[in-house]
């Protein structure tokens, strides 16, 4: 009802990151529990929104995608504004999305000021094929001074933790 909806903290998410990354597949798996080779992403759909629990507060988290239209001003302000945390993404087996971090961060910072941000190495699956080293993943992270967590949407590894953590990290602050 009414007055529950008020107790509730909601919080935007935004997450960026180069084309092709993970991006709307991480929003699916984690507010849909789906993955799929394909999915077709629809312009027109703002976010996806999933409930979750931090102390005893019940949470609502917004995550917005950008439909792959990211690279386009007018989307942008929308996108960004009034976002209270992000997530900025890059894939494990696309050298140039793991490059492109430090400028969707500092995207972030002009667009949002200072929010929670955590750092996500996605497609772990397939370290095999991997264009990054663990070591200089990790030296970018410490230098950003960013939470790293590396996840697979296709497996379900280390996903919900991302939002867990973000979340967390957020009313710790309000
Ligand atoms: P976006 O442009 O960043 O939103 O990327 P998408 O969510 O559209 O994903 C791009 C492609 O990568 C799609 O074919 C996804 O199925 C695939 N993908 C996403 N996450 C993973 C993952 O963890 N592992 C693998 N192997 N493929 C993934």
């Amino acid at each position: 009802d009414l007055y529950e909806d008020d107790l509730e903290i909601s919080i935007k998410v935004v997450i960026v990151g180069n084309g092709a990354v993970g991006k709307s597949s991480m929003i699916q798996r984690y507010c849909r529990g789906i993955f799929t080779q394909n999915y077709k992403k629809t312009i027109g759909v703002d976010f996806l929104e999933k409930h979750l629990r931090v102390s005893d507060e019940e949470v609502r988290l917004m995550l917005w995608d950008t439909a792959g239209q990211e690279e386009f001003d007018a989307i942008t302000k929308a996108y960004y504004r009034g976002a209270q945390a992000c997530v900025v993404a890059f894939s494990t087996v696309d050298r140039a999305s793991f490059e492109a971090v430090r400028k969707w961060k500092k995207k972030v910072e002009d667009e949002c000021g200072l929010v929670p941000m955590v750092l996500v190495q996605n497609k772990i699956d397939l370290l095999h094929e991997s264009q990054v080293t663990a070591a200089e993943v990790e030296h970018l992270a410490k230098e950003l001074q960013m939470r790293l967590y590396r996840t697979s949407v296709k497996e379900d590894l280390n996903v919900m933790n991302v939002f867990q953590h973000l979340a967390e990290n957020y009313v710790s602050r309000v």
